[in-house]
């Protein structure tokens, strides 16, 4: 496509990386399909491509109104359309570059503001986050049942074994996912130990995504870099590999790279980091497995930064397979669930109508359990499925 991008863009470094997207993309429309806000809206401009045409325009330097910043707000940043992109056009790094841009034109309402620095504040804290829950369980009793779902009980950490061993992985906490399910990293810990690996657990904090996710490209950059600092003690010391239990901050790691690359300080610690970094199925499934399935039904979500950004469409069920459980099959299994970081909270309409529809797929094969990889997704689809929803790795324990 041809771009004439305004002069202010034509020079900077985003501006550029916007315009070689931008004529990348042949305007063909095989990404509208795979888009979860175009099968629900049925709008162009809550399709990739007429979002690509928005930022077109916006750095082009055409009009832009609040119109244009909630069709892009709208966007879950699923990068299913990248999936589906015969051309291969990176659409997420451009939605990026086009909501930074927007949000400097359009100023958001007061409401709005408040609500993206209290996610902003609380989320990439474990300490304030596990506060504010802790204070919600307690009054949960008194709840209306409605509202207690989104309330998930308190759960036991289980036992970490003692490193002992020579071949050692780093396993990062990430934010929530302590307070939220504290088990899901002690079950790869052991399962790593049975295959004489040793687990170091670190509690980082957050990866970045957060914030990231809510275009807060500052917070976002030292979030970042408190988490490679963080890790590269233990790099030094010739760790194998850095885990991360939840998708959606191990595709934040894999990008470490590229949001670095042009930062001299860190650039070079940053492609380290994203090489060692793997997801749980990548070291799993080359280790050898118990038949802890024995037959029982399980119905899997793939998040979609496990499918689109981490690119491991079929593993976890393979693996799955392999453990001896009956992997059921399931209808728009690539569908978005509505989580997506802070959007079910922003956009909790067309988060709530993907979540219901990713359910009854989910829970039409009749499965026993419901296993994905991500803890947002896991938390969100929990707030309404009749079929507990659990981490893949707790099935790996317990059969
Ligand atoms: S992003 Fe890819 S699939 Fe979508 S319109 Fe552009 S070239 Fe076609
Ligand atoms: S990232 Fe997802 S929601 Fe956004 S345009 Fe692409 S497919 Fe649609």
């Amino acid at each position: 496509m041809q771009t004439w991008l305004a002069p202010e863009f034509t020079k900077t470094s985003a501006g550029k990386e916007a315009d070689a997207i931008l004529r990348s993309c042949v305007h063909c429309g095989f990404c509208n399909a795979a888009c979860p806000t175009y099968t629900l809206l049925g709008n162009e401009l809550d399709s990739p491509r007429g979002r690509i045409y928005q930022i077109k325009s916006l750095l082009e330097g055409k009009a832009v109104s609040q119109q244009t910043q909630l069709h892009l707000d709208r966007c879950l940043t699923c990068r299913a359309c990248e999936t589906a992109c015969p051309s291969g056009v990176p659409y997420a790094r451009l939605v990026d570059i086009g909501r930074a841009e927007i949000d400097k034109r359009i100023p958001r309402n007061l409401p709005q503001r408040l609500t993206r620095w209290a996610l902003r504040w609380l989320i990439p804290s474990t300490k304030r986050f596990g506060i504010i829950l802790n204070l919600a369980r307690t009054l949960r009793p008194l709840m209306p049942s409605a509202l207690k779902r989104y309330i998930p009980v308190a759960k036991s950490a289980g036992i970490w074994p003692q490193p002992c061993h020579a071949r050692r992985m780093l396993i990062l906490s990430g934010c929530v996912q302590p307070v939220l399910e504290p088990g899901i990293d002690s079950v790869l810990a052991r399962l790593l130990d049975q295959h004489e690996i040793s687990a170091i657990p670190l509690h980082s904090g957050c990866c970045g995504a957060v914030s990231h996710h809510l275009s807060a490209a500052a917070q976002t950059l030292r979030h970042i870099k408190a988490t490679i600092d963080a890790i590269w003690p233990y790099i030094e010391t010739g760790i194998e590999a850095i885990i991360i239990t939840a998708s959606g901050c191990g595709a934040m790691l894999r990008d470490y790279n590229q949001i670095l690359r042009e930062d001299p300080e860190y650039s070079i610690k940053a492609v380290k980091v994203t090489e060692l970094c793997r997801d749980p199925v990548q070291v799993i499934e080359s280790l050898p497995l118990n038949k802890v399935g024995k037959g029982r039904r399980v119905a899997f979500h793939p998040p979609c930064t496990l499918l689109n950004a981490l690119k491991l469409e079929g593993r976890v069920e393979t693996l799955l397979k392999r453990a001896g459980f009956e992997l059921l099959p399931v209808k728009e299994s690539a569908l978005c669930c509505g989580s997506a970081g802070t959007y079910s909270i922003l956009q909790p309409k067309l988060a709530r109508e993907l979540r219901d529809r990713k359910l009854k797929n989910l829970q039409l094969p009749q499965p026993e359990v419901i296993a994905t990889a991500n803890i947002g997704c896991l938390t969100y689809l929990n707030t309404a499925s009749e079929i507990p929803v659990v981490h893949w790795l707790s099935l790996m324990e317990s059969g």
